[in-house]
């Protein structure tokens, strides 16, 4: 709390889909929040505007060749203006800002996640990957600092509001619903020849382009499973997956006497959103409600690993353990990239991250600086991957 007795808000990430969906909220809250730090890479004019309707005190780009770009559009403002990797680091180190929404996309988001982490802030963890590439060393900073991270992705946004920590010995295993994506009835050979345009055509969602992907590829819910892990101390062989095309029910947990509690939901992801800003408490969101007589039906299956290979990916590389998931990750965001660029074809994403984990040791980085070379390692091997990938079409 401020001095103006608000909340103070820094938005990791403030230009993307959870960024923009974060500052609508505060917009309709204008006496809940303050906003303190805004950052972004890139679309350096949303930055400024957003930075000059919400008064931040400081508008942070990530990209140092934008600093002066930046700069230009806060002339007069009197926002304080910084660039770089490290700015946004300081960024996330503010102590006014009591939370800090992680909304960059990618490893990306790390550094600045754990600065925020480390100074035992309010965390809302968007930034899936961070937890992937760095769980054990994440989790043991959260503990150290006792900062509280609250999940905003929505799967583990719901798991977080039915779990009862305090009572763990009850809880037999937890479900993750996905929505199966846009391919989620295309054929193997179909999916060979799919374009990017089809692949970030999400049926439920809008969201930014990477994420999109990996939910075509289903390699999104691979890594939401590494995150479930991490976020709740399960362990893998207790986290099912199940696909439920319509996204209402954002995800379950089972308890040991035949219970299963889930959260429901039109898929908005201001809900999630705002029972992370808001909690333990709750905050109106302007979000569609919930008309289950109109939706009338609910659909499950089981999910098809043969289609969707990230699915299996995700899930050796958790049971290997070790550097294994900060490899699977940042072959995947190599990957990604390469598909998105027009380089490899959708089915080849999965063949990458498979290529680039059989080639790398996957010892359990030790150190923040340890998963950071384990990452640029699996990254420089990923793209020489993309060579042989594309050589062999
Ligand atoms: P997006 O692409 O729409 O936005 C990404 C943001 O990160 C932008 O503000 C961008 O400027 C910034 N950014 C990009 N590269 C950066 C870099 N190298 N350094 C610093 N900042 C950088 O992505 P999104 O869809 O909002 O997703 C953000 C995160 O939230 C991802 O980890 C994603 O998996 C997760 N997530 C998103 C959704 C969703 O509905 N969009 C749902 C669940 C989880
Ligand atoms: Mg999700």
């Amino acid at each position: 709390t401020e001095a103006d007795g608000r909340h103070g808000l820094t938005v990791l990430g403030a230009t993307g889909s959870i960024g923009t969906s974060t500052l609508d909220l505060v917009r309709r809250n204008p006496d809940t929040f303050k906003v303190v730090a805004l950052t972004a890479h890139s679309r350096i004019l949303e930055l400024a505007e957003a930075a000059r309707e919400f008064n931040a005190e400081l508008a942070v780009t990530s990209d140092p060749a934008r600093y002066q770009d930046l700069k230009a559009a806060l002339e007069g403002s009197g926002i304080e203006v910084a660039a770089g990797p490290e700015a946004v680091v300081e960024a996330a180190r503010r102590p006014s800002a009591r939370t800090v929404m992680a909304a960059i996309v990618g490893a990306a988001g790390l550094a600045p996640t754990l600065a925020a982490v480390a100074r035992g802030a309010r965390v809302a963890l968007a930034n899936k990957e961070c937890l992937v590439c760095a769980g054990d060393l994440m989790t043991a900073a959260v503990a150290d600092s006792g900062a509280v991270l609250l999940p905003v992705d929505s799967e583990h946004n719901a798991i977080f509001q039915v779990f009862d920590d305090e009572r763990r010995e009850g809880i037999e295993k937890i479900i993750l619903t996905a929505s199966g994506g846009p391919f989620r009835r295309t054929a193997l050979e179909d999916m060979r020849a799919v374009t990017p345009e089809q692949a970030v055509a999400h049926p439920n969602w809008s969201m930014g382009a990477k994420i999109s992907v990996d939910s075509a590829s289903m390699m999104n819910k691979g890594l939401e499973l590494i995150e479930a892990h991490h976020l709740f101390a399960m362990p893998e062989s207790r986290i099912d997956i199940l696909v439920h095309p319509q996204s209402v029910i954002h995800s379950m947990v089972a308890y040991v006497d035949g219970s299963v509690l889930a959260q429901l939901g039109c898929p908005d992801m201001r809900t999630p959103i705002a029972y992370a800003l808001a909690w333990p408490a709750r905050m109106k969101a302007p979000v569609e409600r919930l008309d289950l007589g109109k939706i009338a039906t609910l659909s499950f299956e089981a999910p098809d690993l043969v289609r969707f290979p990230a699915l299996r990916l995700a899930r050796e590389a958790l049971r290997q353990g070790g550097g294994a998931p900060t490899i699977l990750n940042a072959a995947n965001e190599v990957a990604v990239a390469a598909f998105l660029g027009r380089r490899i074809g959708f089915l080849d994403i999965a063949a990458v991250v498979d290529a680039t984990l059989a080639r790398l040791d996957p010892k359990a980085p030790a150190s923040i600086d340890e998963v950071i070379g384990l990452d640029a390692a699996a990254r420089r091997t990923a793209e020489d991957l993309l060579g042989s990938v594309v050589a062999a079409q």
